[in-house]
This record gives structure tokens, C-alpha cells and sequence, in this order.
């Protein structure tokens, strides 16, 4: 029998905690099964976005574009940025295309990352930061924000900087909690990343998807633009997760070493993901609106009504997730999970797919149609009487 030899980087990343509940979860095809696990927008790519990319196909636009991506594209996410979050990038040379965010945070952490080089990871945390820096070669650092509404304090990241620390990673409005970094806290932590000379990867994919207004780039803060890449991408604000494009956006200096990889690993994102983009960047607001509105209200109906049945939740400003703590049932994040899908068929994600620190918390995505989302409701507010 063939013997294998994988990368011991790879050897060394610990099975995922939750994959048997995921397993679980997929394997059903029960068509009364409401799952509030899948961090996705219900709603489709709005027509105008789809029909340029259409057109675009009809007409045999199907090629390479160049690896940075096309022209137009990143001239219109430069004045997206600039006119949403009062960050200016030039397209030419401060922008690069993405297959997703998430081929933007691999790509930045081969960058920039040399063994044994400190990330510092607020938890629970989206679930990619913690793999993709330990495949780069760098040690984790996490910092657990549980017990601090799941906002990082400037003082527990301070706590853990050292000569090794390169970058700290920053998710606002957060996957999994739905919190947002208010100003004053970001302030204090750009400060550290200025007195320490660190660099900040500020996730911001959920950047429209805020409900309080609270939301700035950490990047637009004074002299902190040298010093950030921001991850953004269309999968979430306009519904466009199947599309695989996203951006980072940075120092041209850093920028052209993320190019560097890009040009060899995924050569250009789609040529029609990103026509689709430049049409959702400058295109109408209104869609965006609309959506954020929708989640909004399914947002506060969501959350009060778990809060009546009993659950404690800080609250969820942005994003769609709301992350409610489960300790007092006295489960683990997993027995709640795997009992609530197994007798009402409500699928909610464990708070350790997030890291440990989500242990007692489980992930609610309320991004699924109202009426499912009072079945859920009732269901959970049943399965909870009987715990
Ligand atoms: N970052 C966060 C915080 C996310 O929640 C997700 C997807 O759920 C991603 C990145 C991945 O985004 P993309 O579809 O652009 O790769």
C-alpha cells in the first residue's frame, strides 16, 4: 500500500473539533430541517450584478485578466472604499483581487509570515485565521474575548506582544458574535501596532452589515494605513458568495508580494466575478439597503425572542450571527448541537468551531427566511423546557 508523507505543517493542525457534528448535519436530508448554520446570505446576487456577468459571457468575454485583476474593477472598489469607509487605495498599485477574502488572508500570511513569527488571534474567531497562520509557519497567540463581550482589550493583545509578534488579526462586525470593535478600542490598538511596529489584518467583509452605525476601518485611523491590509470581498453585503472574488487592499509594497503568490497560485480571480464586481461596486445601494434591512429586522426577532426563552446574548450589531451562551443548560457546545439537531432538527454551529474560547456559546446564523426562523424558534424554546 502507498504511504502518503504530508506536510508536517499540515500534520500538525488539529483535526476540527465539530467536524462530526458537521458530518452529522450534511449527511441529512430531512426536508424539515432548518439549519442556522451556514453563514450565507438567502438572498441571490441582485439581477443587475448578474446581468452584466451574463452579458459578458453572451458576448465571449471568458479570459485571463491581469493577475492584480482588471482595470475597471479595481477602479471601481477604489471609490467604493473610498466613498463607503473614507479609505483611499490606488487601483493601480494598493489593490489586489481575490478569490474570496479568504484567498486574500492565505495569501497575505505566506507573505509576510516566517517560522515561528506571532499572530495574535482574538477567539472565538471566523475559522480560518487559526489554520491558515499555522500553515504559514507562524505560532498562534489567542486571546479569549468571552468574558469581554468578545471585543479584544488593548490590554490582554499588550499581554501577549513580543519581539516575534508580527500581526494581529482583527474581524469587526465578527464572525461568530456579530460584535463590532468600537472606535475608542481600535484607537488603543492601532496605537500598540504603531509603538510595536505590528501589522494589523482587519477583516471587514461584514463592513456594510452594520446595524448601529458603529463601524470604521481601522485602516482609515491616522498612520494606520501603512500598516493595514484590509480584507473585504462581495460574498456577504451583496449576496455573492458563489462568485469567489474579494480584496485586499494595502501598501504597495505589500500588496506586490501578495501578487507575488497570486500570479502563481490563482493566476487572476474570474474575468466574470470580477465584471459582476465592478458592477456591484459602483452600482445602486439600494439592494444593499434593502438586504441589511431585512436582516436587521430578522436580527431583533431573533434575539429578543432567544433572550425571552432564556438565553444570555451581547449584543449582535452586525453581521448575521447572534451568539447566544448556553451555560446555563450545563452541555457542552457540541451535546447542545448534536441534541437539538437530533430531536427538533434545528441546526445551530458549536461555539468551538470558533476555538475553545466559544465553549458554552453556540452560533445562530439568522440569515434564513422568517417563518423558518419562528419554527426554529419554537423548536428551540421546546427543546430548552426539557433540559
Ligand atoms: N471572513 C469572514 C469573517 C467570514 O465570515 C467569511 C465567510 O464566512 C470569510 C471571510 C470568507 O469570505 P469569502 O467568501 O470572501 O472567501
Amino acid at each position: 500500500m502507498m504511504h502518503y508523507s504530508f506536510s508536517d505543517q499540515l500534520e500538525q493542525i488539529p483535526p476540527s473539533g465539530i467536524r462530526r457534528f458537521f458530518d452529522l448535519v450534511s449527511a441529512s436530508d430531512d426536508p424539515d430541517l432548518i439549519s442556522l448554520s451556514v453563514g450565507e446570505p438567502d438572498f441571490s446576487t441582485p439581477w443587475n450584478i448578474r446581468k452584466v456577468a451574463i452579458d459578458a459571457l453572451e458576448k465571449g468575454i471568458t479570459g485571463y485578466t491581469s493577475n492584480r485583476g482588471a482595470s475597471e474593477c479595481l477602479h471601481s472598489i477604489s471609490d467604493y472604499m473610498a466613498t463607503q469607509f473614507d479609505c483611499r487605495y490606488t487601483p493601480e498599485s494598493e489593490i489586489l483581487i481575490t478569490n474570496g477574502v479568504s484567498e486574500g488572508i492565505d495569501i497575505a500570511l505566506r507573505a509576510l509570515i516566517n517560522p515561528g513569527d506571532e499572530v495574535i488571534i482574538p477567539k472565538p474567531s471566523y475559522v480560518c485565521y487559526d489554520p491558515l497562520s499555522r500553515l504559514a509557519g507562524a505560532k498562534v497567540l489567542s486571546i479569549d474575548t468571552s468574558q469581554t463581550g468578545f471585543i479584544p482589550t488593548p490590554d490582554s493583545i499588550e499581554s501577549l506582544i513580543s519581539d516575534r509578534t508580527k500581526v494581529i488579526m482583527l474581524s469587526s462586525p465578527s464572525n461568530p458574535t456579530g460584535t463590532i470593535i468600537p472606535k475608542d478600542i481600535l484607537t488603543k490598538i492601532a496605537d500598540l501596532a504603531i509603538r510595536h511596529n505590528l501589522i494589523i489584518f482587519s477583516d471587514e467583509i461584514y463592513a456594510e452589515l452594520d446595524y448601529i452605525n458603529e463601524f470604521i476601518s481601522i485602516a482609515s485611523l491616522p498612520k494606520m494605513k501603512e500598516r493595514t491590509l484590509v480584507f473585504n470581498g462581495f460574498s456577504k453585503s451583496f449576496a455573492m458568495t458563489g462568485w469567489r472574488i474579494g480584496y485586499v487592499c494595502g501598501p504597495e509594497l505589500v500588496i506586490d508580494r501578495l501578487l507575488k503568490i497570486h500570479q502563481y497560485s490563482a493566476l487572476c480571480s474570474p474575468i466574470m466575478s470580477q465584471i459582476a464586481a465592478t458592477e456591484a461596486a459602483k452600482g445602486h445601494q439600494e439592494y444593499i439597503t434593502e438586504m441589511k434591512q431585512s436582516y436587521f429586522k430578522r436580527r431583533n426577532i431573533f434575539v429578543k425572542r432567544m433572550r425571552e426563552i432564556g438565553f444570555e446574548i451581547v449584543n449582535p450589531d452586525g453581521a448575521f450571527y447572534c451568539f447566544p451562551s448556553i451555560r446555563p443548560f450545563n452541555l457542552t457546545s457540541e451535546e447542545f448541537c448534536v441534541r437539538l439537531f437530533n430531536k427538533y432538527k434545528v441546526a445551530v454551529v458549536p461555539g468551538t468551531a470558533f476555538g475553545q474560547e466559544g465553549e458554552g456559546f453556540i452560533r445562530c446564523c439568522y440569515s434564513t427566511s422568517e417563518p423558518a426562523l419562528l419554527v426554529a424558534l419554537d423548536r428551540i424554546e421546546a427543546f430548552v423546557k426539557e433540559l
